[in-house]
């Protein structure tokens, strides 16, 4: 049985199928993948290893203008967030070094992406 990669496509480029059908031919199509989302910046944000986040200077203690206000949030969310984001950028350097593996994982932890999205597709042999 064949079976094949499909990229779903999305807001900037239409659907891509991949030949999938041996280990070093997924691999391949994982590799290339990466490299074309990569291309469309999909991964900007991952080229950096954690959320800058700068807190406002030199306002009193307690104020209230909305930077002040939305820090704790801004902190909580990155807390969350962190340990899944450093993973994604590790993955992220790796395959730009060329691991097929990293662009793997990196590709199945994003599948349900926006623009992102992936399947599986297995041809039937009649
Ligand atoms: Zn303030």
């Amino acid at each position: 049985m064949t079976k094949i990669l499909a990229y779903k496509g999305g807001d900037y480029c239409e659907r891509k199928y991949y030949d999938a059908s041996t280990p070093e031919r997924l691999a391949a199509a994982y590799l290339h993948l990466f490299r074309f989302l990569d291309k469309l910046e999909l991964y900007e944000h991952l080229k950096v290893p954690a959320m800058y986040i700068v807190a406002p200077r030199d306002h009193p203690e307690g104020c209230q203008c909305y930077p002040c206000l939305d820090l704790p949030k801004k902190l909580k969310r990155r807390e969350q967030g962190e340990a899944r984001r450093i993973q994604m950028h590790g993955w992220y350097c790796e395959a730009r070094a060329g691991s097929a593996r990293a662009a793997e994982m990196l590709l199945l932890a994003r599948r349900d992406y926006r623009n992102e999205e992936i399947e599986f597709v297995e041809l039937e042999a009649v």
